[in-house]
């Protein structure tokens, strides 16, 4: 992997001389989160800061190991963004009773707080424990009654009962979907698709996630489209590319779609423009044009190494001039 990358990044430094770094890159990696380069020596874990197999969707979400990234991108902002992000559709799994689902949480029976465990099993059985090791022995005693009440009754007995579902982050959840398009756009079309101002923002963003960057990193619902990689062509204000993916749990499996800025106009603007047209929350019913792009070795190969520059020019709202373009795929 470490080779494939190093010889993408050495083919967008000598294209058609379009590009040209300085000084000129061989045998480097680099961290397509901090931009630090990184040697092939980097993939031993011997100095302070390394670089790491990096998993797109993470690794507990059912992702596969796609790029590198180097240790601290991957343990700071990576680690925090992914906890979240699990987190938060584990919480969705047990709101939902799935299957294979438990959490340890307060629960309040009729004005009583007390701890408690609820577990579903793989049949759906739903199990909770009451823990009085944790609990207020006087207030356990409180629940245990009332529950008794209920048995004795001969009529139905009504004990409610309240779990808050575990705390997440909304923002933070929302940009560690973003850090997920980011990375799998690099690690599909390689380094040409970091030059672009837009995607320098987004980088920002999840490289520092408890910053206000990207004011809102929206997220739109495709539901009907296939995961992939796409250019959404209108409308015109929204021109950008959508990356969808689905994200399993041990219960189930779910598809979202985020929004990555092209390297010219709209860019970054997609975000602040979604609002405007949309308001807070995306609409399904609003007639998104895509794009799937073709699955192909961009990275690897030398004359794809532009195709995400390609794709964009054939399918954005700029229209290109650019024969050597079309030559290249
Ligand atoms: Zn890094």
């Amino acid at each position: 992997m470490f080779k494939i990358f190093s010889r993408n990044f050495e083919y967008v430094d000598t294209h058609n001389g379009e590009v040209r770094f300085v000084p000129t890159v061989r045998d480097i990696y680099l961290c397509p989160i901090c931009f630090e380069g990184f040697k092939e020596q980097d993939l031993e874990a011997t100095s302070k800061t390394y670089l790491t197999l990096e998993h797109v969707p993470p690794d507990s979400l059912g992702g596969k190991g796609a790029l590198l990234t180097c240790s601290k991108c991957n343990s700071e902002s990576g680690k925090l963004l992914d906890k979240q992000l699990l987190t938060y559709l584990e919480g969705l799994d047990f709101a939902d009773f799935l299957p294979n689902t438990k959490q340890n949480r307060p629960m309040t029976f009729n004005g009583n707080k007390i701890n408690a465990r609820i577990r579903v099993d793989g049949n759906g059985t739903v199990n909770l424990h009451l823990d009085p090791t944790r609990s207020n022995p006087v207030i356990f005693q409180n629940v245990i009654k009332e529950f008794k009440k209920a048995e004795d009754s001969l009529h139905e007995y009504v004990i409610s009962g309240s779990m808050p579902l575990p705390e997440t982050d909304s923002r933070l959840v929302e940009i560690a979907l973003l850090r997920i398009g980011y990375l799998a756009i690099f690690s599909t079309f390689g380094y040409c698709s970091l030059l672009n101002q837009g995607m320098y923002y987004v980088k920002e963003q999840i490289s520092k996630p408890t910053e206000k960057i990207i004011e809102h990193p929206y997220s739109i619902v495709l539901p009907s489209f296939e995961p992939g990689i796409y250019i959404l062509k209108t409308p015109k204000e929204l021109n950008c590319f959508v990356v969808i993916f689905d994200l399993k749990t041990k219960s189930t499996s779910r598809r979202f779609s985020v929004m990555l800025p092209g390297p010219s106009a709209p860019g970054v603007k997609i975000y602040s423009n979604f609002k405007t047209l949309f308001g807070e929350i995306s609409n399904s019913n609003i007639p998104f044009e895509l794009e799937h792009l073709p699955v192909k070795k961009y990275v690897s190969d030398i004359k794809l190494a532009f195709g995400y520059h390609f794709f964009w020019q054939k399918f954005s709202t700029s229209k290109s001039n650019n024969e050597n373009d079309e030559r290249i795929l």
